[in-house]
């Protein structure tokens, strides 16, 4: 191991908390508040919330992107549902079947997608294969943004989703562990790609934007979210000292530093796509849209990056590497990164 980097392109969950969300948790620790969320930063982060999305809706603030998923999934259906996703999304593949168990045994269904992207047409397939009573009645679709694979969904993607989703009788919920990300790298306003499009209940992501802990789960449509805080108790999710959870929020959300996070970890991974582009060897497997890139490296040039103490995970089922950009990441990481892969692919085999 030599010169060990600080920062790493393993994932956005490696970087540490930024500036805004510290100092509103300092501020919460000045004093006594009510516990369970019944205190006055919990109150103004929901607003906050409502004020990004331009709207009325419910918001709850839960620990983690599993819960906020597979609490809000629960709350779309009954247990003899399914829910449709692409096969790569995070609530197939990496939640240990929270969803189907929080929903008391609800079926997740994927189906497939160029670029981790649900489409329409595969919604359609999925439900219209089989109507019988057998089959777990598909309920609702959920919709990873950005996807798993760094690219986004558009507007009038989304739209064309909810078309056939409304048509078709299927709830819209989105895994937005990396919302922020999406909305810098689309250039629109939240409300566009949420509720505007269809979208019933969104997990909106903090913590790989720069909180320690935490995602808010944001019902658009209200009727919904009855009981929902009896289903956040019941799995351990309603914290005892709630502002803890809530004043990170207000200091990422009052000001804009959610934005400013993920706009800064969209250009690192920008700067980092081009630079990769242009070595020769080295391609570049996805269209760069968030704050990832996905790349395809020799095999040595990857064991030789990790002895060198670079961070970052190897994406054998969708090929490549993932390259995972930060509100942190810095200019510098990611030209001392390529710097690395440029001459690691310069040198001859087995030297
Ligand atoms: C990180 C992530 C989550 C949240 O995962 P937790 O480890 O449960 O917080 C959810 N969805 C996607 C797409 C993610 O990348």
């Amino acid at each position: 191991m030599t010169d060990t980097p600080r920062r790493h392109f393993a994932s956005d969950n490696y970087a540490g908390i930024c500036p805004e969300a510290w100092a509103a948790m300092a501020q919460a620790n000045a004093d006594h508040a009510p516990g369970y969320g019944d205190d006055p930063w919990t109150a103004r982060a929901a607003d906050l919330v409502r004020q990004v999305f331009e709207t009325d809706c419910d918001v709850y603030f839960v620990f983690n992107g599993t819960s906020a998923n597979s609490l809000a999934l629960a709350s779309l259906g009954q247990s003899y549902h399914s829910i449709l996703c692409h096969e790569v999304a995070h609530v197939e593949v990496d939640e240990c079947g929270a969803p189907e168990f929080f929903s008391n045994g609800m079926k997740v269904l994927t189906v497939p997608g160029a670029h981790g992207k649900v489409t329409p047409a595969a919604v359609e397939h999925a439900v219209r294969r089989r109507t019988d009573i057998h089959y777990p009645k598909p309920r609702a679709v959920s919709l990873t943004q950005a996807t798993e694979v760094g690219t986004v969904y558009d507007p009038d993607e989304l739209k064309a989703i909810w078309a056939t989703a409304r048509s078709l009788g299927l709830r819209i919920h989105m895994d937005g562990a990396r919302f922020a990300n999406a909305v810098a790298g689309l250039g629109v306003t939240p409300k566009e790609i949420t509720w505007q499009a269809g979208v019933d209940v969104l997990s909106f992501g903090g913590t790989k934007n720069g909180l320690a802990v935490g995602e808010a789960v944001v019902f658009f449509d209200r009727a919904l979210s009855r009981e929902f805080d009896y289903r956040c108790k019941q799995a351990g999710q309603l914290a005892s000292k709630m502002r803890f959870l809530a004043a990170p929020w207000v200091g990422m959300l009052q000001d804009g530093a959610w934005l400013r996070n993920a706009r800064h970890a969209n250009e690192m991974a920008a700067l980092l796509d081009g630079l990769l582009r242009a070595l020769p060897g080295v391609k570049v497997l996805q269209p760069r849209q968030a704050n990832s890139v996905f790349a395809e490296l020799p095999k040595p040039v990857v064991e030789a990056l990790h002895a060198k103490g670079w961070r970052f995970y190897d994406f054998i089922a969708w090929g490549g590497c993932r390259l995972m950009c930060a509100w942190d990441t810095t200019e510098a990481d990611v030209r001392a990164f390529t710097g690395d892969v440029r001459e690691l692919m310069a040198r001859p085999a087995g030297r």
